[in-house]
């Protein structure tokens, strides 16, 4: 139903979705699955048949709990160790125990999933402990959107999403934003489920490129930065990721380089892992290899690369063929003009820019084991939801989860008057930067905080550098609403850096309050240089609070 309030398009649904990446997809059709009546619209900032993380390509299901090759224990024990002991295993349960039905369901819509010679999939290792890797080809985002328009769901694409609704403790929508117009558009329904993905802009890549991340660059906080202002509350911040990408090159290569057997070799040819983690080498946790990185890089032993030359024809030749075929197939032709063969070449990598995610790392918002969050109606999945390393299986697994708990409640639509109290207000906001006195441009101001994240955020941390960090951007945050908007492209603009500041923001005050080492080169702090179990085993958890955010152990 489409109605008109004061001028404003006001459309009531079931359920709303907010960014149509994996999590999002898959929470659309499970929610039309579980309640063909129901109606679901999803709002996409991009379009949903490219947009998001997996809208390159995805070359496997990074942890999927194939029976007779791994068990749910075993997964929660492998996610443990690289979360070193800081997450509550309820979500990673959940994520075990459903991956595989996603993985048939994958295979059943189109998505292949090649097996060995014995057969049965080809599943790896990637995690320190266990199997869970499972090799995959096809072009997965088109098969899940192509499945989204066959369930009947409403898409919204060129919608970014600005701003949530409550009516009173309850979530009631969201406010979007049609980019052809600049329209605002109310949404109301009972249930919401944040799907937008991580924080990718935090800190700068070397090349100084904006947008030139590991992370999908579309995907800059606005998730939590709206979810914490409803009242939700977030965790992990601290955990501030990096990893590898291929040097001149946006593209991962990471967990298909390391599941195969390729090496990481430093500047002297050396396997440098073998001096940081000779058990588990490349396969040790995220931010111990992090911090083994950044030591060859600081004592001048780089430049680092994978080696491949040790692995036999068909090993490279799947690896070539899950690149060129599902993961980046633009790979290929880079490799190619650089002359690198991997049988004879290495592949050089860089360290990338810190950036926040729960589906690589350990940032989100806290759920339930139905993504639900602290504000009622109001669910949160994928990248954005703490979902300690659940990668692709995670995303989906909780989508549906998230859909699932929705749509069966039978709730009653809110009314929607909240939503045009918001739309007012937002409206005002836009106003402000279509005034725009601040006269800095969007770019210059998100280069200047992702700058001083580098300087001040990025390991290793110290009090001293948190705090500055806090003290030199607490007048961007004043000024933020007067950044210069001429376009409602800009204005998304002007509200991603706004969200990206608040996350940079965020990850200070919680890496300051955590007081300890942890997490390998992630949270790495120089005046408290050990690790503190006695203390420290613990999230520490955000939330707003009536004089600013609130920041608290899990466990006190
Ligand atoms: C380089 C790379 C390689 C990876 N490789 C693998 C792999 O091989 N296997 C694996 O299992 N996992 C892999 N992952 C992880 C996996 O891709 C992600 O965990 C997963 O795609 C996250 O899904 P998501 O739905 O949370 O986010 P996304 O898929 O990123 O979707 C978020 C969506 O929200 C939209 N959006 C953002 N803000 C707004 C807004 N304000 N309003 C409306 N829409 C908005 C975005 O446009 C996007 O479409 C990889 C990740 C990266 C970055």
């Amino acid at each position: 139903m489409t109605r008109k309030m004061d001028g404003a398009e006001v459309i009531y649904a079931d359920f709303i979705i907010v960014g149509g990446g994996a999590a999002g997809c898959m929470a659309a059709i499970r929610a039309k699955e579980v309640n063909p009546g129901a109606n679901v619209v999803i709002l996409e900032k991009a379009e949903i048949s490219r947009s998001g993380a997996a809208g390159r390509g995805m070359d496997a299901l990074n942890n999927v709990v194939v029976p007779g090759i791994g068990t749910v224990e075993e997964y929660v024990e492998a996610v443990t160790i690289t979360a070193d002991g800081v997450m509550d295993p309820t979500i990673s349960r959940v994520i075990g125990e459903r991956s595989f039905g996603i993985l048939r369901r994958l295979e059943s819509w189109g998505c292949e999933f090649p097996r060995g010679q014995d057969g049965n999939y080809i599943v790896n290792q990637f995690h320190p402990k266990g199997r869970f890797l499972v090799e995959m080809r096809g072009d997965l985002k088109k098969i899940i959107a192509a499945r989204v328009e066959r369930a009947g769901v409403r898409v919204f694409n060129r919608h970014p999403v600005l701003d949530l609704v409550k009516e009173d403790d309850r979530v009631a929508g969201a406010v979007a934003m049609d980019l052809a117009t600049g329209d605002l558009r109310i949404f109301v329904a009972p249930a919401v489920l944040l799907a937008a993905g991580g924080g990718a802009r935090i800190g700068l890549p070397n090349t100084g490129y904006l947008h030139g991340t590991f992370d999908c660059p579309w995907c800059n906080g606005e998730a939590w930065k709206m979810g914490y202002d409803a009242g939700a509350v977030l965790t992990g911040f601290e955990y501030t990721g990096t990893s590898s990408m291929t040097r001149d090159f946006n593209g991962p290569g990471l967990s298909t380089f390391i599941r195969h057997g390729a090496w990481m070799v430093n500047g002297l040819g050396e396997r440098f892992m073998e001096r940081y983690d000779p058990l588990r080498l490349e396969r040790a946790p995220a931010g111990l290899r992090g911090k083994a990185m950044r030591e060859e890089i600081n004592s001048g032993r780089g430049p680092l690369a994978f080696s491949f030359a040790h692995l036999d024809e068909s090993t490279i030749r799947l690896i070539e063929e899950g690149i060129y075929q599902a993961e980046r197939p633009t790979m290929r032709q880079y490799f190619r003009r650089k002359g690198i063969d991997l049988k004879r070449h290495t592949v050089e990598v860089v360290m990338s820019e810190v950036y926040l995610c729960g589906g690589h790392g350990l940032a989100g918002f806290v759920g339930d084991a139905s993504a639900e969050t602290a504000v009622p109606g109001l669910f949160a999945a994928g990248d954005c939801l703490a979902n300690p390393y659940g990668f692709l299986p995670g995303a989906m697994v909780m989508g549906e989860a998230a859909a699932e708990k929705a749509v069966s409640r039978g709730e009653a639509r809110p009314s929607g008057h909240e939503g045009w109290e918001r739309a007012k207000r937002l409206g005002q906001v836009i106003a402000q930067h279509r005034r725009g006195a601040l006269e800095i441009p969007i770019r210059d101001f998100e280069y200047k905080f992702r700058r001083l994240v580098n300087e001040y955020v990025a390991p290793p941390k110290s009090e001293h550098k948190l705090g500055r960090f806090l003290q030199e951007t607490e007048s961007m945050v004043a000024e933020q609403d007067d950044l210069p908007a001429r376009d409602p492209h800009e204005v998304m603009k002007a509200f991603e850096a706004k969200a990206g500041l608040f996350c940079a923001r965020t990850a200070a005050m919680a890496s300051r309050f955590r007081t300890e080492s942890r997490f390998g080169l992630y949270q790495e702090r120089v005046d408290y240089p050990q690790k503190d179990d006695l203390h420290w085993k613990t999230r520490v958890f955000i939330s707003r609070g009536p004089a600013g955010p609130v920041l608290r152990k899990e466990k006190p």
